[in-house]
């Protein structure tokens, strides 16, 4: 069967996760994060948690065969889901060369890059102000910002009541060693993109959530 990829492309902190849930809740996409399968692993305490957990803490990057496995691994297991969003994956371009050669033995359609564009500063903010959910299965994400997403109940999730935390590489000092790591791959994930022929989608990524969503929407409806 063939499906619908979008592979979203931005800064970590650029919201790349919340507006995948957003279009999951909205538009019935389905949301593959490689960063959540990670430290989903690590909350497991599974040999490839023990393995990455080092990584994840320090801002690194994760090998590219151990990730494009976790990839094509929930692919074939979930082939008949028809709207796939991957959130942080590929993250290189030897990541996209392998997903291009997957995706061409398994299905047709080619898959659409979206790309989320907001400044160095603006992602240090948030980055700072990010909690997340301490349960490995839920993960949901708050902000301490003004007017971000609040938790009801100081320090705890709404959905499961489990404990907050900052994610160790929210740290600034992981922060800043993510961001130089991004910038460092992401010309070079565009110019494969580009060498694919991938159709792309940009979007104003510093604007509140809901304009961000309702620019990408638009786009998707009227293939821009
Ligand atoms: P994220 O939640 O997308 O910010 O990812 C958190 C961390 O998971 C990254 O800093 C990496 O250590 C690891 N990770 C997630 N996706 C990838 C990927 N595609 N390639 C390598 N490492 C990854």
């Amino acid at each position: 069967m063939s499906q619908n990829v979008l592979l979203f492309i931005g800064a970590p902190g650029a919201g790349k996760g919340t507006l995948a849930q957003r279009c999951c809740t909205e538009l019935g996409y389905e949301q593959v994060s490689t960063g959540n399968i990670c430290r989903e692993h690590i909350a497991r305490g599974t040999d490839i948690g023990k393995a990455i957990d080092l990584a994840l803490k320090s801002g690194k990057l994760v090998d590219d065969s151990l990730i494009t496995a976790m990839v094509t691994q929930w692919f074939e297991q979930n082939q008949h889901k028809q709207q796939v969003i991957l959130d942080g994956y590929p993250r290189t371009a030897i990541q996209a060369e392998a997903f291009d050669q997957f995706i061409h033995q398994k299905r047709t359609e080619q898959p659409h890059i979206v790309r989320l564009i907001i400044g160095e500063q603006e992602v240090v903010n948030r980055l700072s102000m990010r909690l997340i959910c301490s349960k490995g299965v839920c993960q949901a994400v708050y902000s301490l910002a003004t007017g971000g997403k609040q938790p009801k109940q100081q320090g705890l999730c709404d959905a499961c009541s489990s404990p907050l935390i900052r994610r160790p590489d929210d740290e600034i000092e992981a922060i800043k060693k993510r961001l130089k790591l991004y910038a460092t791959h992401e010309a070079m994930l565009l110019d494969c993109y580009k060498r694919l022929g991938y159709p792309m989608i940009s979007v104003d990524a510093a604007l509140p959530m809901s304009d961000v969503f309702a620019e990408l929407k638009t786009k998707l409806e009227t293939g821009i």
